[in-house]
C-alpha cells in the first residue's frame, strides 16, 4: 500500500468497465474532482456495430463505437487513468479495495464502481461478430422500429422469446419464431398463441447463415430447410459479469445481476453498481448513462469527510 501511494496508484475510485456505465461514472467522479481510474478488457456491448437510435441528442443516431470513442475523448480533459485492461480480482486491503489486472499489476482505491455490463448468448457461427449489430440484434425496444414490415426470425427456446416475438407484431407481420434448439421449450399456451396469430413455429437448429457484409439473408437450418431473412432477433439470453463483485461479497440477485439501491449503492460499503451489471431489464444506454452518473454521486458523497456530509448535523 506504501508503495502504491508512493507511485500514486491510489486513487478515489476504481471504476471497472468502460461502456456507457463506467465511461460515465469516471466523468462524474473527475467533474466532482476526485482521482479516478478506468478499466476496460475490450469486449463488451460498445463493440459490436449497433446504432443507437433512441439515445437523445444524436439526430440519426450514434453508432455505440463512436459513442464510446467520444466519451473516451471527453475523459481526456481530465486526470482520469484510463487502463485497456481486463481486472481479474478485487479484493478488500486495508480500509480500502485493490484491483489486480491481467498484466498483473495492481491498483488500490477507497471507492469501486462496477461497471462490467454483461455477455450475449447470440447464435454462433463463423465470424457471427460481424453481424451483430447490423442484422442480428436482441433487443425490441432498441430496435424493433428498424423491422417495420420486414422479414425476422425470433431465436429462442422459452416464453420471454415467444412473448417478444408476439410483440413484434407492433412492427411486421413477417414474423417467424426458431427454437435454435431440436426440442420445445415454450408452454403451450405460448404456441397456441403464435399460432392464432399466424407466426411460424420452427423447432430446428441454425446450421449455417448465409449473407455478406454483415447482413443475413437465408438461415440454414439442420434439418436441411431454410428461413430467408433480414433480421434475426436473438432471445437466448445473456450473463451478468457479476463474478468478481461476487467475489468481494456483493449481493447478486437470483439470475445473477448486482443488487443496488435506487442510489447505485451495493450492500458493501464504498462498493458501487451501474449499466446493464445491475438488472435484467432495461439495458439502454440511457440508463446505463444515468445509473453511472448516480453512482459517481454516490461514491463522492460517500469518499466526504464527517463535517461534509449532512447527516453530521442531525
Ligand atoms: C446489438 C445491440 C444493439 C443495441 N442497441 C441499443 C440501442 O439502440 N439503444 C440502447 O440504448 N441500447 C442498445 N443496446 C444496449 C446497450 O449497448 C447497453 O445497454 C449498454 O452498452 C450498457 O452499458 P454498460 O456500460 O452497462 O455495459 P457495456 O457497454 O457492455 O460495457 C461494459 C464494459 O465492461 C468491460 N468489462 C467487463 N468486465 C471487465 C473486467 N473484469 N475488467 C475490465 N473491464 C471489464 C467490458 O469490456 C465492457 O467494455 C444494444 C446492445 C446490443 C448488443
Amino acid at each position: 500500500l506504501r508503495r502504491a501511494l508512493h507511485e500514486r496508484l491510489f486513487y478515489d475510485s476504481i471504476v471497472i468497465g468502460g461502456g456507457p456505465a463506467g465511461l460515465t461514472a469516471a466523468l462524474q467522479l473527475a467533474r466532482f474532482n476526485r482521482r479516478a481510474v478506468l478499466f476496460d478488457g475490450g469486449n463488451g456491448r460498445s463493440t459490436y456495430h449497433q446504432v443507437n437510435h433512441n439515445y437523445l441528442g444524436f439526430p440519426g443516431g450514434i453508432r455505440a463505437q463512436e459513442l464510446q470513442e467520444l466519451g473516451r475523448r471527453q475523459l481526456r480533459a481530465y486526470p482520469v487513468a484510463v487502463v485497456d485492461e481486463t481486472v481479474t480480482e478485487v479484493a478488500r486491503a486495508e480500509g480500502c479495495f485493490s484491483a489486480t489486472v491481467s498484466s498483473g499489476e495492481q491498483f488500490w482505491g477507497r471507492t469501486v464502481v462496477f461497471a462490467t455490463g454483461v455477455r450475449d448468448h447470440f447464435p454462433t457461427f463463423p465470424e457471427w461478430q460481424r453481424f451483430v449489430g447490423r442484422s442480428i440484434f436482441w433487443c425490441i425496444v432498441c430496435d424493433g422500429y428498424s423491422t417495420r414490415g420486414r422479414r425476422i426470425v425470433v431465436v429462442g427456446n422459452d416464453n420471454d422469446a415467444g412473448v417478444t416475438a408476439l410483440q413484434f407484431l407492433q412492427f411486421t407481420s413477417h414474423v417467424t419464431m426458431l427454437t435454435n434448439a431440436p426440442d420445445l421449450g415454450l408452454h403451450p399456451g405460448v404456441c397456441d398463441a403464435l399460432a392464432a396469430r399466424g407466426i411460424p413455429l420452427v423447432v430446428d437448429t441454425i446450421a449455417r447463415v448465409d449473407g455478406h457484409d454483415g447482413i443475413v439473408g437465408r438461415l440454414q437450418l439442420g434439418s436441411g430447410n431454410s428461413l430467408d431473412v433480414d433480421f434475426v432477433f436473438s432471445l437466448q439470453g445473456q450473463s451478468p459479469n457479476s463474478e468478481l463483485a461476487a467475489s468481494l461479497g456483493v449481493e447478486l440477485s437470483r439470475q445473477g445481476y448486482i443488487v443496488a439501491d435506487q442510489d447505485q449503492q451495493t450492500n458493501i460499503a464504498g462498493v458501487f453498481a451501474a449499466g446493464d451489471v445491475t438488472r435484467d431489464l432495461a439495458h439502454q444506454v440511457a440508463t446505463a448513462v444515468h445509473e453511472g452518473n448516480t453512482a459517481a454521486t454516490a461514491a463522492n458523497y460517500f469518499l466526504y469527510l464527517p463535517e461534509q456530509k449532512h447527516e453530521t448535523y442531525g
